[in-house]
């Protein structure tokens, strides 16, 4: 059908708005908007047909029920629904009713057009609304991960805000023993809670949560380079603070049981990294044996680990509802000193998932090959720390990770 016939058929179908007889034309012109291309359609009908140019107000329309004359409304609504919150980028989604997606269609099919013919009325709600809303903020749209995400909802007269988390990455150290990584309940106090109140009350979140690239026994030190993590602070109002500030604030606070470095903006991908990248690790394990131990002995034994791969049966010490299966890891270097003939410190860096403990005293043989083994007398782990935790091809953090962000954040507030 000619453009003509079909603008035609749509004016006839009942009142009909601007945007609604432009709708069905989305996608035969661009860079005008719905209403321009209605009032262009309907001038063409009243200048070929010689009829008086008559125009309908949203209110009287019947496909949108006064939804395309409630854009400027809404959009103030939806700022008010946002109160004091700092964003850098938004999203606008909605809910129509459906009776009136089905007139948005039955428009279509009155007038020989595929249901779907040009662009669906929510897609224009979500566009008008979230450009008003960018406007008068001074903000972005982000369609992947925007910084709040408004949910129109014509059905019931609702807008939802959702702020989406920030990610904070930094690294911990653990200076003190029995301290866990995550809150748990035989304990006093744990890393995370620790380094979170700060963060949740400079962001203004409803909840820090943790997540640490593993975690190390409780009773182990996390030392030097420390352990990768992302802070989440969920729903926040600030988006901008001064890290380093922050950063001090943490370690004043912790009193020297642990301490936190680095603290950088990333990407919400971040999480996933630090949980699933396979790290390698540095220990340092202070080890006692049964009985004294020659200095020729030790070195060679260190010699054989050194590179070896290690299969390890799950260890006596290991949760007994885990499965008992045999693994495979690498011990990448070892290097240790006798402090006297039946005790000795080790360093090993090894992949991700070795036992250490398991690797000093050969769990009864679950492991091998192990050091007690090959020095022929018993050893015991007395204390282990970690040392570093590091990717094992790559680093942690690579620039992709990072936030990519200009200039201040806009501060969306309730009006009133
Ligand atoms: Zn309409």
């Amino acid at each position: 059908m000619e453009l003509i016939e079909t603008a035609r058929a749509l004016v006839a179908s009942g009142p009909i708005c601007d945007h609604c007889l432009g709708r069905p034309f989305a996608d035969r012109s661009f860079g005008l908007t719905n209403a321009e291309r209605g009032r262009a359609v309907r001038t063409t009908i009243a200048m070929a047909d010689d009829v008086d140019y008559e125009t309908t107000s949203p209110t009287d329309c019947w496909v949108c029920e006064g939804i395309c004359g409630r854009f400027d409304e809404l959009a103030d609504d939806a700022i008010d629904a946002l109160g004091e919150t700092e964003l850098y980028s938004y999203q606008v989604g909605s809910r129509v009713p459906p009776l009136v997606e089905e007139n948005d269609r039955l428009l279509r099919t009155e007038a020989s057009l595929e249901a779907d013919a040009g662009e669906p009325l929510r897609s224009e709600l979500n566009r008008e609304v979230g450009r008003r809303i960018g406007a008068r903020l001074g903000v972005d749209v982000d369609f992947r991960r925007p910084d709040v995400q408004f949910t129109v909802d014509l059905e019931d007269g609702t807008i939802d805000v959702q702020r989406n988390s920030i990610s904070v990455y930094g690294r911990y150290r653990k200076l003190e023993r029995g301290i866990p990584q995550t809150e748990w309940d035989t304990y006093d106090e744990s890393v995370e809670e620790l380094v979170a109140p700060p963060l949740l009350s400079a962001f203004r979140g409803t909840e820090a949560v943790f997540h640490g690239a593993g975690r190390e026994d409780v009773d182990a030190l996390m030392l030097e380079a420390g352990r990768p993590f992302v802070m989440e602070i969920k729903q926040p109002r600030r988006r901008s603070a001064d890290l380093e500030a922050l950063e001090a604030e943490i370690n004043d606070r912790t009193a020297g049981k642990a301490a936190v470095g680095g603290l950088t903006f990333v990407s919400y991908e971040m999480i996933e990294r630090v949980k699933q990248l396979d790290a390698t690790k540095t220990y340092r394990a202070t080890v006692e044996f049964d009985d004294a131990v020659d200095v020729d002995a030790f070195s060679a034994a260190l010699e054989a680990l050194d590179g070896a791969t290690i299969a390890q049966r799950t260890p006596h010490r290991v949760d007994h509802r885990r499965a008992d299966l045999v693994r495979e890891r690498r011990v990448l270097s070892i290097e240790g000193t006798l402090e006297d003939d039946v005790s000795a410190i080790v360093e090993i860096h090894g992949e991700g998932g070795l036992y250490i403990k398991e690797l000093i005293s050969g769990d009864e043989g679950r492991t091998e090959p192990n050091l007690a083994g090959i020095v022929g007398v018993g050893a015991t782990v007395v204390a282990l720390d970690v040392i570093d935790v590091e990717g094992a091809e790559e680093p942690f953090l690579t620039d992709d990770y990072l936030l990519d962000r200009d200039g201040a954040p806009a501060t969306g507030r309730a009006q009133g």
